[in-house]
């Protein structure tokens, strides 16, 4: 997300949006103001908080919140560049270029609100401290207070902001922790190295964002079941856990054991 907010941060802020819209009907997740009201304003730049991107417009009367969920797409287009045939949401601004959310596949699921930044710090003020460089004080508190599994507490961004499913097997993966310990059972030690892994990570995450790395290049451990593992050469294991499939290694992570599957389903039997 960071990497998207450092590439949009430009663009969004060189002319005043000339019109807003087409938007698909279940992006948008907010109906007063319309999309037009932010017709004649210019945006002052491009902030993030957790997974979400925030456009307030210079006059300091609205905020545009996006969050992309896992499959939605934010781009900026020059003038004159071809764009998606059927954007979930489209701004163009009064120099030609556009600002362009795509989602793949049919479920729509990427939200945009049209805020007052009041109303956006309502809207935010649930979300947990920002996960990089989040320090090993704070996430001790969080750890001994939540006494949650490791992989659902990292993604629980009422606790922690900017974590997702798969940066969370990323960072169990490099801090040599068990996707189901429980936060609260962990030493200090251990939290010190969840909080490294935290900021390693999420670093190496966005370094290779801003040199183009696909999903393929970028994840280790994420979906690269039978893999061997980078660290060990261990085949990566998957499990499922609530409605989530986490990949670990058996053997950096879990000391040979074999994770058993938790599904939301069978919990809740
Ligand atoms: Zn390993």
């Amino acid at each position: 997300m960071e990497a998207w907010r450092r590439a949009l941060d430009g663009p969004v802020s060189v002319a005043p949006v000339a019109k807003a819209g087409p938007v698909h009907i279940a992006t948008l997740k907010t109906f007063d103001p319309p999309p037009a009201a932010l017709e004649g304003r210019r945006f002052r730049g491009a902030e993030r908080r957790g997974k979400r991107l925030l456009f307030p417009t210079d006059d300091g009367e609205l905020v545009l919140v996006v969050h992309l969920m896992t499959a939605g797409r934010l781009k900026a287009l020059a003038a004159g560049a071809k764009g998606p045939k059927q954007p979930a949401f489209a701004l163009e601004f009064t120099d030609g270029s556009k600002l362009v959310l795509t989602e793949a596949g049919k479920r729509k699921r990427a939200g945009v609100w049209l805020l007052t930044p009041a109303a956006a710090e309502a809207e935010l003020a649930h979300l947990g401290p920002e996960a990089l460089g989040i320090g090993v004080a704070q996430l001790g508190e969080i750890c001994r207070r939540e006494s949650r599994r490791l992989h659902a507490l990292l993604r629980d961004q009422r606790l922690i902001a900017g974590i997702g499913r798969a940066w969370a097997n990323e960072i169990l993966h490099a801090a040599k922790l068990s996707p189901y310990a429980l936060s609260a059972d962990l030493s200090n030690e251990e939290v010190e190295r969840l909080a490294a892994a935290i900021d390693s990570e999420l670093a190496r995450g966005l370094e290779l964002r801003e040199q183009g790395a696909s999903d393929e290049q970028t994840y280790r451990v994420h979906r690269r079941l039978g893999e061997p593992c980078h660290v060990c050469g261990t085949p990566i294991a998957q499990v499922d856990f609530e409605e989530h499939t986490i990949f670990y290694c058996p053997a950096c992570q879990t000391p040979g054991r074999v994770l058993k599957d938790r599904r939301l389903s069978r919990l809740l039997r």
